[in-house]
Order: C-alpha cells, then structure tokens, then sequence
C-alpha cells in the first residue's frame, strides 16, 4: 500500500486528518457526514470540487453547466451515502456519479428536454457499480458481483502499485495502449521500438500475473488475451476506476517536474498519450489551485452546501 507520508493532506481544520492518508482521511469524514456532522461535508465539498468542477467543464460548453452538475453529483453522494461501499475510493465514486450526471445532462439537452434539480432520480448510484437491473433480480447476484468486481479492482491496484515500485512501467504502459487506447500489437510494437513477439509475450507475462493475484482472491475470471483490449469488461473497469491513475500527490509533483524520469516517462503517458480526463482534472484544478479566487470558491462551495444539507442525516435517526 502506498505510504502515509504521500498522502499528506492540508486540512484547514479537523486536527486528526493532518497525518492521515487521503483514503483514510475520506472514510473519517464519511463517518462523521453519516453521524450528521456538517462541518465533514463541507470538508468533502471542499476537498473535491475544483477536480470535478474541471472535469465537468472539459465535458461542457457552459461553466454554469459544469457546476449545476457537480452540485448534483454531490447530492448525489449524500443521498447514496448510506449504500456507499467503504472499499471504494471516494475519488472514483464521485467521478464516477459525475460522470452519470454529464451523459444523464448531454442525453437531455439531445432530446431537448430539460430537468430540474427537484426532479432527481432517487437511485444516483453509478450504474456501474448498482446494475440497472430489474427489480425482481435476485439481490445477492448483484452483491456476488460487486464483491467480485471490487476484489478484482484491489488484485488491479496492488498489481499497477508493484508495478511502480519495480519501475515496470512499460507493462503499465502497454496495458494502457491496449485498453485505453485500443491499439493492437503491431501498433504497440511500432510505438515502443519492440516486435510483435516481445509484445505478446508482455502481454502473457502480465496475464499470468494477474492470474496469480487474482485466484486466491476468488475472482472467477480465465484471463485470456481478450481482455487486454479496449471493449472488454477488464477495459471499462480499469478506465472507469481509474486503476492506473496516479495519486495527487503524483500528479502535483509532475507538474513541479519533480517526479523521477521514469515516473515522469509515465505520467507523461498517462495524461497526454492516454489523456486520462480524471487525471488532467486534477492537473488542471492543481494549476489553477493557487491562482483560484478563494471568495469564488467558497461560494460555489457553500452553494453545494446549501443546496444539499436538507439530506445530511440527524444523529440518532437512520
Ligand atoms: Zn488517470
């Protein structure tokens, strides 16, 4: 797992978040929205949405726009809170609702219809992650899953975290090609100076990897070459839980040209090859991070605040 130290975090105020990893850090303040605490979830609002806010605008033509929906995406958090999976990173979560929200907007605006924010859907689970199944589908199937849906993204993590602690960044590099870019192997071969046979034989080594961390975490999956390719489900599951996608800490180091050559070589990669939009997100909120008009923040900040805390719950009910 990754250090504490990298995670640092600046709160201005809850004391025990200082030295807390960020993941950490998240699952306290939840705790304490879910104990009813507003002052955690103006912390949240805080900490995420200058990343979401950026995402949303690479995404939209009006910055108004951007910010209605991160404001609904953090709704949405608050009224799916009592659901959320602690396993999940918070990060991914919210993107991901975000994400629901801006297809859920652009589908709209297509059929030229138009939705108020009283008008919610109850459900703002992902749908990734809570399949849009009939009702009458037997709930454990549906936990059965996820179970192994998250016990596969963890197998991922570790596997992605090793292989940044053993510099094997041109296997990172080469599954991203895949499933990212959807490139084939001759264009994978072309773009890194290999042949076709050194790429497949990556591409076995990573398999029998994955195979090896995957079987004693009862992840029923043969991996097989197929998966290493954009439209498989392996594909959508690591773009969309950002499996790959460095820390912020990471990221703000890249941007200080802090970072070591060949964690640059991959963030490089990883921003501008693959152009990761949650990862460019957190670049583009960091950039602005220290130019941002504080009183513009704490405005849209305490707009979110205002437009949600009728969900936070009191202490004592449930
Ligand atoms: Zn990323």
């Amino acid at each position: 797992m990754h250090g504490a130290s990298d995670f640092c975090i600046l709160f201005s105020s809850p004391r025990q978040c200082l030295s807390m990893s960020a993941p950490d850090a998240d699952l306290f303040l939840i705790d304490a929205i879910r104990e009813g605490d507003p002052t955690a979830w103006r912390q949240i609002i805080e900490r995420y949405q200058g990343r979401l806010i950026a995402f949303a605008r690479r995404r939209l033509a009006q910055s108004s726009e951007a910010e209605d929906l991160v404001q609904e995406a953090f709704l949405g958090l608050l009224r799916s809170l009592p659901t959320y999976d602690r396993e999940r990173s918070l990060e991914t979560y919210l993107f991901a609702i975000l994400r629901n929200k801006i297809a859920d907007f652009l589908d709209r605006q297509q059929k030229g219809q138009r939705q108020s924010l009283d008008q919610l859907e109850l459900d703002d689970a992902p749908a990734a992650w809570v399949q849009r199944d009939t009702p009458s589908k037997a709930l454990d199937r549906q936990e059965g899953l996820a179970a192994q849906r998250g016990a596969l993204v963890k197998c991922l993590r570790s596997w992605v975290e090793r292989c940044c602690d053993e510099s094997r960044f041109q296997e990172l590099m080469i599954v991203e090609m895949l499933v990212v870019l959807g490139l084939r192997n001759k264009e994978v071969a072309a773009d890194l100076n290999l042949t076709e046979t050194g790429v497949a034989g990556i591409k076995f080594r990573v398999l029998s990897q994955w195979t090896r961390l995957t079987q004693p975490e009862n992840v029923q999956h043969d991996w097989s070459d197929a998966d290493l390719a954009r439209e498989s489900s392996l594909g959508q599951i690591w773009r969309n839980e950002g499996i790959s996608c460095p820390k912020r800490s990471t990221l703000g180091r890249y941007l200080l040209d802090a970072l070591e050559p060949d964690w640059r070589g991959f963030v490089d990669f990883h921003v501008t090859t693959a152009a990761c939009e949650r990862c460019c997100a957190n670049i583009d909120d960091l950039r602005t991070e220290d130019l941002a008009d504080r009183e513009m923040t704490e405005r849209f900040r305490e707009k979110c605040f205002a437009s949600s805390i009728g969900f936070l719950s009191r202490p004592g009910a449930s």
